[in-house]
Order: structure tokens, then sequence, then C-alpha cells
């Protein structure tokens, strides 16, 4: 399979290239060049068959000769080595819950696909040692950090803003070990990241590491998320309609979801839920693309106002407006609904939620009702585990809860990160190491 990029001004290139280069040469998203179309044979025997498998059938085209059958299905087993449970709230709605990984955020499925694949490529696109750069809000961090570990003669680097991250976050980024640097800046999240946009410029660097990022872009954590939705299929028994309901911030999950429906997954509709970052709920409903400034919200994961991947459903759609919104509808949900969501889960269901899953929630119940809808399998998609935002939860339903075990775990590790306040300290650091 060749990549395009979206900005139509890079010739396609292969799919280790594109995990390699992240953005194409023009800054355009790399999209795959030819649909693909899954068996309705294939379809129909998803529910008998076993989960590499399915996941083997839905990626292998994607990436075609460039990975060998048996090292894909290892990457694959890697990948999804935890469990993905869909729990019933009630008759209609279905917690999809992506939480079980090592750093119980969503990221970790698409994190470690890519790490995997960096890994395999390694050796054939440098000689020099590789060094995976990132800057993180929070969860991408630990995400990346943890997708790596195991693999051989590469340095994750991740920057973070010092004081502006939760403290689990901070502990899943800074305890490692020795193939993850931890690096605290002095300034907020932008400067993190024009730090890290500045050092891939950067000439001197580029001649001595090999830099590669992992950003949220990357096909290697876009692609694999494809894998839950089919396995979330294989899961249900009935044949009644199939709802998702995605909390969204840059829109590479549900991109996924609809690129699954897009290969024959019968999936009836798409909620795209979002915090009051609302740009594609409204341009859903009026056509007018208009990004305002990105607020903060409680489900910050999400506070974003111009998602990168919402080009990439456009191109599935053709751009036809008409037929996106026949697939998708979009809502946005404030802060005091969602804490309102997560507390009737939990006095109603005894469900504990985090802020973002519970906007997914109020995405499914607010589509239902417009529509009048009941007898369906509504999923909303629980992207985070409610320990991460504790002090939100605990505030929200009035109610302590307790860190699982593998979060007292890290909690307890020494800290290890080195502080720096600005760009030329972060190159002498990097130079140096290598
Ligand atoms: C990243 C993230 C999201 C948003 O996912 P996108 O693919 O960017 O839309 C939602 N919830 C949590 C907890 C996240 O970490």
């Amino acid at each position: 399979m060749k990549y395009i990029s979206l900005n139509h001004n890079s010739s396609p290139t292969s799919f280790m290239k594109a995990v390699i280069n992240g953005l194409a040469p023009d800054k355009g998203l790399y999209y795959p060049q030819e649909n693909i179309t899954l068996s309705k044979k294939f379809i129909e025997s998803i529910k008998d068959m076993d989960d590499v498998e399915i996941c083997y059938e839905v990626i292998n085209r994607y990436i075609g000769d460039e990975i060998s059958k048996s090292n894909l299905i290892d990457i694959i087993d890697k990948t999804i080595s935890f469990k993905i449970p869909l729990k019933k709230i009630d008759n209609s709605i279905y917690s999809l819950e992506l939480f079980h990984g090592p750093t119980l955020a969503f990221k970790d499925i698409g994190a470690k696909f890519m790490a995997q694949c960096l890994d395999y490529f390694k050796s054939n696109y440098s000689s020099k040692k590789i060094t995976v750069l990132v800057a993180t809000s929070g969860d991408t961090g630990g995400a990346v950090a943890r997708g790596f570990l195991g693999t051989k003669d590469i340095e994750v680097c991740i920057l973070y803003p010092k004081g502006k991250i939760s403290k689990v976050q901070e502990q899943q980024i800074t305890t490692n070990g020795n193939y993850v640097k931890a690096i605290e800046v002095e300034g907020d999240f932008d400067k993190c990241q024009s730090m890290v946009k500045k050092a891939f410029n950067d000439e001197e660097i580029n001649r001595k590491i090999a830099l590669t990022s992992a950003n949220s872009i990357n096909v290697a954590r876009w692609l694999p998320q494809m894998f839950y939705f089919f396995l979330a299929y294989k899961k249900i028994k009935n044949k009644k309609e199939i709802l998702f309901s995605v909390p969204s911030g840059n829109f590479g999950n549900i991109c996924a979801g609809i690129l699954s429906k897009s290969m024959g997954l019968p999936i009836n509709h798409f909620i795209a839920s979002t915090n009051i970052n609302d740009t594609i709920p409204r341009y859903i409903k009026d056509g007018i693309f208009e990004p305002h400034p990105t607020k903060r919200t409680i489900s910050n994961a999400m506070d974003v106002s111009e998602p990168s991947n919402f080009i990439r459903i456009q191109k599935i759609y053709n751009n036809d407006l008409q037929k996106l919104r026949k697939n998708i509808s979009g809502f946005r949900f404030d802060d005091k609904s969602t804490k309102e969501a997560m507390r009737s889960l939990f006095t109603t269901h005894n469900y504990l939620t985090d802020p973002h899953s519970a906007v997914g929630y109020l995405g499914l119940k607010e589509y239902m009702a417009i529509n009048n809808i009941e007898n369906v399998n509504g999923i909303f998609i629980s992207t985070a585990h409610s320990i991460k935002f504790k002090d939100v939860v605990e505030n929200a339903i009035d109610t302590n809860v307790d860190y699982p075990k593998s979060i007292k775990d890290i909690m307890v590790k020494e800290k290890k990160s080195s502080s720096i306040e600005n760009y030329s300290e972060l190159k002498e650091y990097l130079l140096q190491r290598n």
C-alpha cells in the first residue's frame, strides 16, 4: 500500500516512510492510496474468529509485504495484550472500555503498534541511533513511553510542562527506566510543542541523530485503532442496530471507526461527542468550519479546536457534507453536564467514568433521545480509566476513589527527570547524549 499526502504536494510513499516521517514533506497527513473493502465472508465470520486473526485481516492490506505475516501477527499480539470489555449499562447502552492497557488510556493501543513498527523498520532506515521526540500535555507521553518498553536501541525523549500534568501522568512518564528521558519544561504545553518542532527542523541535530515523532497523526497510531471497533462487533450477539459514540479531540479514534465502516463493518451511525471545543459539531450542523480559541475543560485531552484528523474523515466521504451527515452526528457538552453524567452513571448504574467517557455517554443519550431510538446496541467509548482524573471524578461523584494496584506501584517509584528552560538546553541535551 502506498500513502498519499492530503496536501497533494508530495509523491506517494511506502508505509515504512509514512511511519518514519509522521507527516508528509508538504506537511499534509498521510492517507492510504487505495480504498479497501473486506469480503462479506470475512465480516460474517468475525464472530467465530480469533482476535489476532481478525486484526490481521483488518490491517494487513494497509501494510502489504513491508512487514512479514509472522512479524505482523507478533506486533498485533503485543498490541492487544489486554482486555477490551464491552460493559452493559442498560438494555440499549454499553461502554467499550479501552482503558485496561498499561497507562490506562486508549492511546496505549496506537502507541504500542507504532513502537513495534518502528522497532521492526529501524535497521532499514538508519545506522544512527533513533530518538523518538514527543511533547505531551498528559496522556500521550505515558502511552508512548510504555509502548517502547522492550524495543532495542530506540531512545524516547518526552517533554512535558512542569507542574501542569497530573501526578499519575507524571509518574507514568518519569519512572520507565533508562530508555525514556523525561524532560520537564519551565512553561506550558505550547512551549514544549514548539521546542520539539524546532528540533525537527534543526540541521545540526538531524545530521547526528535520527529523530522521529510519535505524533497522533502517524498512520501507525491511527490505523490500529480500527481493531477495537471490529473486536467490539465480535462481542455483539444480536442483530440490532449498532451506534458508536466517540469522545473526540483530534478525531483520530472516531476516524478509525469510520474507516472500519467504509471497509464494510456494519456500524449504523457515529456520534462525535465533544466538550465545548465544538468545531466539528458546529460544522456538521451549519456547514461552516470555524475554529474558536481553545478553552480549558475537565475533559482536557479533548481541548482541541482544530482537530487534525478531520481532514481524513472528509476524505472518506469525498468532501460530501450530506454523506457525512448521514453517517455522523455531533454534540457538545459543557463541564456541568459532564459532571452530572458522571454522577448519574455512578448513582444509578454504579458505574465509574472519567470525564471524557462521560462526554461519550452524553452524546449517545442525546442522539437516541432526539431520534427516539430504543432497542439498539448503543456503545460509548470509554477512553480513560476514572483514576487518571481522580480529583475531577471525586468532586463529581462526591466519593473517594482508590488507586488500582498498577497505579499504586507506579506512585511509589522514584521519579527521574531533567529540567530545562529553553531550546538551546534541549539541543545541547540531545547532542551530548548521541
Ligand atoms: C486523546 C484522548 C481523547 C481524544 O481522542 P482523539 O482520537 O484525539 O479524538 C479522548 N479521551 C482521552 C482520555 C484521550 O486521551
